[in-house]
């Protein structure tokens, strides 16, 4: 399928890596217009065959753990060995309430003026599923118009961290040196989706960092025992100080050589294979589930039937056969 004469030039646009070709491709995909999805997707399908050369990089962790500070230095000292770094965020608190944890101060300052990075704010609107659709969508804009390493970031509060450890190669965790004091800390799901664990602030009490780097190691050791298959072997844990720039370097050459020796396993593409299904099928499941709660009929029906499975009037099973059949009745 080719595309308009306008398209096509802004996806040459974006493949000769013009920032005003990538930032309009963006808004263009971001758009909820219906007539601008069809030519977002026919221009994502056109840019395809270049993406994919990036390493995907997901970075988490509460906030004031230090995450922008972690990803500037990264970014300068990837960009000094001159690699292109897109940082991306995919920002919970602003589909909530419109504010945004992520975004509201002057981050990365040193980063986002070099001409070899790329940093976008989350995406504003919609549940936090409709975010992480358009996060992952640029995040193939920005492989095709060449940055080579992607980042992205979230807040350490829930679900957010799934969908990014979703279309991310390795998942980061960022946590403070005491954070090892703190079992809950150890024992949450988050934990579980982590590649790499950074103790940052390991300036600030380096006796604390070395403790939570034992204690989250074991811990980490026990999921894999645990027969955990993203575990398969123990995620690694080490210590940073972001703000003095210490760790980068190990950092980065951690990262390396994680991705490859999941290339050399197979799991790197698998993992990748696994990704592009999911967010098919969470796409199809989203669009059918709206279209669900939507329709007339079942609209109605609804609350009853909520009502009468929580006071187990009806059988679960019965009420949702009851419910597709009012929607496929009045679909076909
Ligand atoms: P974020 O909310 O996770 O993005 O955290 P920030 O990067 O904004 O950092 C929060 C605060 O912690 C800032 O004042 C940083 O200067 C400081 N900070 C970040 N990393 C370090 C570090 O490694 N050591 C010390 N001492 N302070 C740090």
């Amino acid at each position: 399928m080719s595309l308009p004469a306008a398209d096509q030039s802004l996806a040459d646009g974006v493949r000769r890596r013009e920032r005003r070709a990538l930032a309009k491709a963006i808004t263009l995909l971001e758009s909820t217009r219906p007539d601008h999805r069809a030519r977002a997707d026919a221009l994502l399908n056109d840019l395809l065959p270049a993406t994919g050369g990036a390493v995907r990089l997901g970075i988490s962790g509460v906030p004031g753990v230090g995450k922008s500070t972690f990803i500037e230095a990264l970014g300068l000292h990837l960009i000094g060995q001159g690699h292109r770094v897109a940082v991306l965020a995919v920002d919970p608190s602003s589909s909530v309430s419109g504010g945004s944890i992520l975004g509201d101060k002057t981050r990365m300052e040193q980063l986002s003026v070099r001409e070899e990075a790329f940093i976008r704010p989350s995406p504003a609107s919609g549940t936090l599923g409709g975010v992480a659709e358009k996060t992952r969508e640029v995040l193939l804009l920005c492989e095709a118009a060449g940055f080579d390493v992607v980042i992205v970031e979230t807040v350490g509060v829930g679900q957010s961290e799934t969908a990014v450890a979703g279309m991310t190669d390795l998942f980061v965790l960022l946590q403070l040196p005491h954070a090892g004091d703190d079992l809950q800390a150890i024992k949450k799901g988050v934990m579980e989706l982590a590649d790499l664990v950074v103790i940052n602030k390991a300036d600030v009490d380096p006796a604390a960092a070395t403790r939570a780097q034992a204690q989250i190691t074991s811990a980490l050791r026990l999921f894999s025992q645990q027969g955990n298959p993203a575990h398969a072997a123990a995620a690694a844990v080490m210590q940073a100080s972001a703000l003095k720039s210490e760790g980068i370097t190990a950092f980065w050459a951690l990262v390396l050589r994680h991705v490859q020796a999941r290339r050399d396993a197979g799991s790197f593409e698998a993992r990748r294979r696994r990704q592009a299904l999911d967010w098919l099928w969470d796409i199809v499941r989203g669009r059918l589930l709206a279209d669900f709660r939507t329709h007339p009929a079942v609209r109605e029906a609804l609350p009853a039937a909520l009502a009468d499975v929580a006071a187990a009037r009806t059988a679960p099973s019965a009420a949702a056969r009851a419910l597709l059949n009012l929607f496929e009745t009045n679909n076909a």
